[in-house]
C-alpha cells in the first residue's frame, strides 16, 4: 500500500488535483500499485475551517505519508502567521527538508516550442535557503525593516545545501545527457555565488563523465530564449531556479505543462511549477497535465528509491498518455489552443492508461 496526501490547495487546485487523481486512479488500476488517497484540508479551505492555511495535523499527516500531491496556493492573499497565514508550500519544504526541487521543460509533440526548436531540459534548483524568507533561517525570518524606510533581505547559501543539490544535478546528468550547466552570478555576489560554485566544482570531480559549463544567470535567460534546446540539466540557487524555470517552461510550451517534485533524503511532494491561477479558477480552464506530470515524477522518484519497477512503469505510462493527449489538437485545454475542460482532459488521458494502451 503507498498512502499518498492529497492537498489540493487553493485557486485552480482542486480542479487540477482532480484530474491529477482520475489519472492515478487509472494507473493504479492498470499497474496494480496499491495507491491509497488520503485527502487533507490546506489553504483558504483550511483557514475558514480551522483558523490557520496548515494545521499541525495537515503536516503530521504529510510527515506520515509515502507521497504528497500538493495542489498550487494563493499564498500571497493569506493574512500574516500570526493569524494563521503560513504558506503550505514553503512550510513543507523547509519542516520536511525537501531541498531539491526539480523542474523539467520539455517540449511535448505537437505543441511548437517558443525558441522553435524542441527542448528537453531539467532546471535542478535549491529549495531550502537562498533569499526565500520564510524558509532560511532557523528563527524568524529574513526579511526586516531596521527603520521604516530601509529593508533588508539575508540570503543563504550554505555548504551542505550546495553540496547536496550539486549531487542531485550531477546524478540526474549522468543519467541523462551528461551535461550540466552551473548557473550563478559570481561576478558581482563574490562570497555566496563563488562559495556556491566552489561546492559544486568539489561534487563535479567525482563525475568526469558530465561535462560542466558555468553560465552567469543573465547570460542564461537570454541563451535560453535564443536556444534552450542546447541545455540538459541546469543547477542553480533557489531564486535563480524558481525564475529561470518559468521561463523554461514557457519557451518549452507554456506553464500549463510545468511539472515538478520537491524532495529530500527522506519526503517527496509533486506539485506544478506555477501557481494557483486565479484568473481561471472555477472555470474548468485549468490545464492539469503541469501536476499530472508532477504526479508522474512522484511514483518515478518512489520506484527509484524503493526499486519498484511497477511505479516505474505507470511514471513512464502516464508520460506517454500525456503525450498522446497533447499530440491531438482536439485534446488540449485552452492556454495550448485546444476546447477541452480540466474535467475533460485528465478523463482523456487516464482513459489511454488501459493496460493494453500503456504498453503499447
Ligand atoms: P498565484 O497568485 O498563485 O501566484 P498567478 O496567476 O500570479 O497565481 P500563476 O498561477 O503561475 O501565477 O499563473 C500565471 C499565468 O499562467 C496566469 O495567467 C494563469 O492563468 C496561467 N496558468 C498558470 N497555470 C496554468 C494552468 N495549469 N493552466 C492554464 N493556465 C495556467
Amino acid at each position: 500500500m503507498i498512502n499518498l496526501v492529497v492537498m489540493e490547495g487553493d485557486g485552480i487546485g482542486p480542479e487540477i488535483t482532480a484530474a491529477t487523481l482520475e489519472v492515478l486512479r487509472a494507473a493504479d488500476a492498470a499497474f496494480g500499485l496499491g495507491l491509497q488517497f488520503t485527502p487533507v484540508m490546506i489553504g483558504h479551505a483550511s483557514l475558514r475551517t480551522h483558523g490557520t492555511t496548515l494545521t499541525d495535523a495537515a503536516f503530521e499527516a504529510a510527515c506520515d505519508a509515502d507521497g504528497v500531491i500538493l495542489g498550487p496556493v494563493s499564498h500571497h492573499e493569506y493574512p500574516p502567521v500570526e493569524k494563521g497565514g503560513i504558506n503550505p508550500s514553503g512550510a513543507l519544504r523547509k519542516r520536511l527538508d525537501l531541498y531539491a526541487n526539480i523542474r523539467p521543460a520539455r517540449s511535448r509533440p505537437g505543441i511548437p516550442p517558443r525558441c522553435g526548436v524542441p527542448v528537453d531540459l531539467v532546471i535542478v534548483r535549491e529549495n531550502t535557503e537562498g533569499f526565500y524568507a520564510d524558509r532560511n533561517m532557523f528563527i524568524g525570518s529574513g526579511e526586516f525593516m531596521p527603520t521604516p524606510d530601509v529593508a533588508l533581505s539575508v540570503r543563504k547559501i550554505t555548504r551542505q545545501g550546495s553540496t547536496r543539490i550539486a549531487e542531485a544535478a550531477f546524478e540526474l546528468a549522468k543519467r541523462r545527457r551528461k551535461k550540466l550547466t552551473v548557473v550563478h552570478k559570481a561576478n558581482v555576489l563574490r562570497v555566496s555565488e563563488n562559495f556556491f560554485l566552489d561546492c559544486v566544482r568539489a561534487v563535479g570531480k567525482a563525475y568526469p563523465e558530465v561535462a560542466c559549463e558555468e553560465v552567469i544567470v543573465d547570460a542564461m535567460a537570454a541563451l535560453l530564449v535564443r536556444d534552450a534546446s542546447r541545455y540538459d540539466v541546469i543547477v542553480t540557487t533557489n531564486m535563480f531556479g524558481d525564475i529561470l524555470s518559468d521561463q523554461a517552461s514557457e519557451i518549452a510550451g507554456g506553464l500549463g505543462l510545468a511539472a515538478s517534485i520537491n524532495h529530500g533524503a527522506i519526503y517527496g511532494v509533486a506539485q506544478a511549477q506555477h501557481g494557483s491561477a486565479p484568473d481561471i479558477a472555477g472555470q474548468d480552464r485549468a490545464n492539469p497535465t503541469s501536476l499530472i506530470g508532477s504526479a508522474a515524477m512522484l511514483l518515478a522518484w518512489l520506484g527509484d528509491r524503493r526499486k519498484d519497477n511497477r511505479l516505474l512503469a505507470a511514471a513512464a505510462a502516464i508520460e506517454a498518455a500525456l503525450d498522446r493527449a497533447l499530440a491531438d489538437p482536439q485534446g488540449r485545454t485552452r492556454d495550448i489552443g485546444g476546447s477541452l475542460g480540466t474535467k475533460a482532459f485528465g478523463a482523456r488521458v487516464a482513459a489511454t492508461l488501459e493496460p493494453s494502451a500503456a504498453s503499447r
